[in-house]
């Protein structure tokens, strides 16, 4: 009997089992992860776990009823593909079809990894370890000023602490948004009492403080480190799974990889999108969901149809849905739908008419409505899409 192994029990791993159930996979099912726990969903963590209003996202999925064999504590550390042998820190696993699924791990400062009082923010035992530092009135230092360093300055404002985000680039979301964007958050951080301090590289992080490269002192209770997260590849090295230049594992139209029997999803994969013309790398949530539908599928005989998604994701950040879909840099100009001042807005990133991105605050009926423009990629009327007031519909 064939068995497929799943390395990376996030959310992808966990829906690349329970979609080969779905779709009639009889065989041998193995999900190893790292985590001691089940599987849980990150998006969460930086939202109500530290809010305190949850402590566990768990799946709510029947490992036993699913007949899946689901190995926590377990580490992958590397790939002997001739044999077809995964070696973990537990032995050998033997496997047929192997998908990898091990997501990111959240990029360290110099320096400051295993520092008392430094925290990370990937999985729930960072989230946890961080929420018992968000006590009221306690100073608060949040390195960059992402999603994740936006999520959590909102979690921690909201419980009473002193909250500062200091940010190399010159205005909050640098990697994702254009400046121009990305400095109308600015008036969200004053109005929730957090100070941001964008263009402001650190030089070093000790136990209770920050230094900037400008000589300023911040002293901290806990600093959070939130510059983003890179390919958990490193088990891959060596195995004949190719990576590209930041370590994700470079996969194909149908999510297989450069090694026989082996596919690729989620944060630790980048694909071929060939509605945008480019190798991306998404991690999202949305991105690992439909890729494990993707690779499921194909291990299942599928249809052959191309993973080719418009990338989705939303974050929520100073009471405001922020969510977006495309992906823009495939623009050649932006279209305003509302203003800045109104209470929610949304821009849109055309390619002639056609949209190819959108980002909408508080505006969930554009998100909806331009992403199956976007991914339909027909022309709009612009003088129409840019009344908030009409339905974005094709011309
Ligand atoms: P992961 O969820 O990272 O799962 C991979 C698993 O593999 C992990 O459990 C990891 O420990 C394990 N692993 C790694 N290496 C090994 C190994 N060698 N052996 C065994 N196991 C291994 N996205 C959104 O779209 N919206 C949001 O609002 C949002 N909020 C987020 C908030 C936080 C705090 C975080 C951390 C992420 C958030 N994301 C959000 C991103 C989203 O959670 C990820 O895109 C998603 O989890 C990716 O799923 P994945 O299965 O590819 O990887």
């Amino acid at each position: 009997d064939d068995r497929i192994v799943i390395v990376g029990a996030g959310v992808g791993g966990a829906q690349t089992a329970a979609a080969l159930r779905e779709h009639g996979w009889t065989g041998r099912l193995t999900l190893l992860g790292d985590e001691p726990h089940p599987p849980y969903d990150r998006p969460p963590l930086s939202k109500d776990v530290l809010a305190g209003k949850a402590d566990s996202t768990v799946f709510d999925l029947d490992w036993a009823a699913l007949d899946v064999e689901l190995l926590t504590g377990r580490r992958a550390l590397r790939l002997e593909g001739a044999e077809r042998i995964v070696v973990t820190d537990g032995g050998p696993v033997h496997y047929d079809h192997l998908v990898a699924a091990t997501g990111a791990s959240a990029v360290p400062l110099p320096g400051a990894l295993g520092v008392p009082g430094v925290h990370l923010l990937r999985t729930v035992d960072d989230a946890l370890a961080l929420r018992a530092a968000l006590r009221p009135g306690a100073r608060v230092v949040i390195v960059g000023a992402g999603w994740i360093g936006a999520e959590t300055a909102t979690a921690a404002a909201a419980l009473g602490c002193g909250v500062t985000v200091v940010e190399a680039g010159p205005e909050p979301l640098p990697g994702a948004l254009p400046a121009e964007l990305g400095r109308l958050t600015r008036d969200w951080y004053a109005a929730a009492g957090v100070e941001l301090r964008t263009g402001s590289p650190v030089a070093e992080v000790e136990a209770a403080a920050v230094h900037l490269a400008d000589g300023t002192l911040l002293e901290a209770d806990a600093v959070v480190v939130g510059v983003g997260a890179r390919p958990a590849t490193g088990w891959l090295g060596d195995s004949g799974v190719t990576l590209d230049d930041h370590g994700a594992v470079l996969a194909d139209a149908r999510l297989r990889t450069t090694l026989s029997g082996v596919h690729a999803l989620g944060d630790c994969a980048s694909f071929p999108s060939g509605r945008f013309g480019t190798r991306l790398t998404v991690q999202h949530w949305d991105n690992a969901l439909h890729g494990a539908r993707t690779v499921a599928a194909d291990l299942l005989g599928g249809d052959g149809a191309p993973y080719d998604p418009v990338p989705y994701f939303w974050s929520e950040q100073f009471g405001r849905m922020v969510q977006y879909a495309g992906h823009h840099p495939a623009a050649d100009r932006l279209l305003w739908r509302g203003a800045p001042e109104d209470a929610g807005w949304t821009v849109l990133w055309l390619r002639g008419d056609v949209p190819v991105a959108l980002l909408a605050v508080d505006r969930p009926r554009d998100l909806a409505q331009g992403r199956r423009l976007i991914e339909r990629a027909t022309p709009l009327d612009p003088a129409a899409a840019a009344d908030p007031g009409t339905p974005l519909k094709s011309a």
